[in-house]
């Protein structure tokens, strides 16, 4: 059985005494981490200072990184980087680095390799807009995402991989999807893996919903069998709504 995985998106939000503050609270919020992961991933700044003060389960992700080791490449960070001091997942390719920062499906491809020589789990983000669902076109750009990223990847990568399902339209609206729709594109995505390793393979892998999730919708989608947690913007600013996402698991 897969374990859920609840993961918040701090984005650019909290300064350090605030992003320490909600950190703390974590780290003495009780729940089974036999049954749940739980991950956070502050503004990079903060990466450093957290990780080397938690003493906790709680899981520290980056929220990008560079594909390159090292170089000339001023304001970047690489994932060789991150390992040195200790984080352990990094969230590629969400949609605001995709539309505000230009990412390709290619550059994608590479943090995601990165990340695996690296020994940093990525968090690949794969989502439509609203165009793309309303002319049913949602199907054929989750597959060309998908495909781009885990087509140069070995068994024993994929079988690590978190993906998270955000649909453009859903994220920082208030918009959902429902959880039927939700589960649509979680087994279809769960498809393409197993296209392109196996079904073993395949279900291992974990699947994230993400898109204004919040405890009013968290339990109906965290329900559905494919979807295996959550990638939580907004909502897990707030310790109160994200310890209550928590508790769905
Ligand atoms: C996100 O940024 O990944 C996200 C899902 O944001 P929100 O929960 O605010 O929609």
């Amino acid at each position: 059985m897969r374990k859920k995985l609840i993961a918040g998106n701090w984005k650019m939000n909290l300064t350090f005494d605030e992003a320490r503050r909600l950190f703390h609270e974590l780290i003495n919020l009780k729940y089974d981490s036999k049954l749940v992961d739980v991950l956070i991933a502050p503004p990079a700044l903060y990466l450093s200072p957290l990780a080397i003060a938690n003493s906790s389960d709680i899981l520290i992700a980056a929220q990008n990184c560079h594909h390159e080791d090292k170089g000339a490449f001023t304001g970047e960070y690489s994932a060789d980087m991150l390992a040195s001091v200790r984080v352990d997942y990094c969230i590629v390719g969400h949609s605001e680095r995709r539309a505000m920062f230009n990412e390709s499906d290619e550059q994608i491809a590479q943090k995601v390799s990165a990340c695996y020589s690296n020994e940093i789990t990525p968090i690949l983000c794969c989502g439509e807009t609203l165009e793309e669902r309303r002319s049913s076109a949602h199907f054929d750009r989750i597959t060309t995402q998908i495909d781009a990223a885990i087509k140069h990847l070995k068994d024993h990568q994929a079988r690590s991989l978190v993906i998270a399902y955000e649909p453009v339209w859903a994220i920082g609206t208030g918009e959902t999807a429902s959880a039927a729709q939700a589960q649509e594109m979680h087994q279809f995505i769960r498809k393409l893996i197993a296209m392109q390793f196996d079904a073993g393979v395949a279900d291992q892998v974990r699947i994230l919903y993400g898109g204004s999730m919040k405890p009013g919708n968290a339990h109906e989608l965290l329900a559905m069998g494919d979807v295996d947690g959550g990638l939580i913007g907004g909502a897990s600013l707030d310790y109160e709504s994200f310890r209550d996402i928590i508790a769905f698991a």
